[in-house]
């Protein structure tokens, strides 16, 4: 009696163990964007806030950037939207490569993504943004063997007294279409009141 009990009680040890395992996989699925493997929006809400609380508790730097590709539109109509897919995940790669370990980036949707700095000043906030600016105009693409220029649009503002996500958000928001009218592929910082 004692030996089956014994090997039920593994039974159910095991049981539990992989819902568990489901179930985070499902949790993980949830805050994943398939397309770039990046977070989705929701990943992202949940990540800001947790960001948000730190700086709001702790204080120190924190930016919060806006990206957006350049003519986006016309690379679906002149390539096809796989080509735009192909785009979006050449995008993710290659920043999420030349991003610090503390930073991170989401997908808030389409062909627009957030970045997240902790720890970093606005001054080298606008090095490694035109890092990332100029290392996706100089990286080559090409679908179906014709080259497609790619360009993103950046606009960014740190944290400041008084702020809320949104406030942020919106600064940031505002400062990624100023970069738009300035003529696009070029990083904006936002002014602060
Ligand atoms: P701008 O330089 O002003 O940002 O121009 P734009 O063409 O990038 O901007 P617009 O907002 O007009 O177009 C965004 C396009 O992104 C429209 C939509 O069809 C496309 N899009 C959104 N999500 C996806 C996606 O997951 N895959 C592909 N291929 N296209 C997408
Ligand atoms: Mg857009
Ligand atoms: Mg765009």
């Amino acid at each position: 009696v004692v030996l089956a009990m014994n090997q039920m009680v593994d039974k159910l040890k095991t049981l539990f163990a992989e819902e568990a395992a489901r179930s985070e996989k499902l949790r993980a699925e949830a805050y994943q964007d398939s397309l770039t493997g990046l977070a989705n929006r929701s990943g992202l809400q949940h990540r800001m806030s947790e960001e948000f609380e730190r700086w709001q508790r702790y204080g120190g730097r924190l930016l919060l950037v806006v990206v957006d590709v350049d003519h986006f539109k016309s690379i679906n109509d002149r390539f096809g939207h796989l080509a735009g897919d192909k785009v979006l995940r050449l995008i993710a790669q290659q920043v999420s490569r030349r991003l610090r370990k503390t930073d991170f980036i989401g997908r808030f949707g389409g062909e627009e993504f957030v970045i997240l700095m902790p720890g970093v000043s606005p001054e080298q906030g606008i090095v490694a943004l035109e890092e990332l600016r100029s290392g996706i105009e100089g990286t080559p693409f090409h679908f179906k063997s014709e080259p497609v220029p790619v360009t993103i649009s950046l606009g960014f503002t740190e944290f400041i007294r008084d702020d809320s996500l949104d406030s942020a958000f919106d600064r940031a928001d505002k400062a990624m279409y100023q970069a738009k009218e300035l003529g696009r592929n070029r990083v904006v910082r936002a002014a602060t009141p």
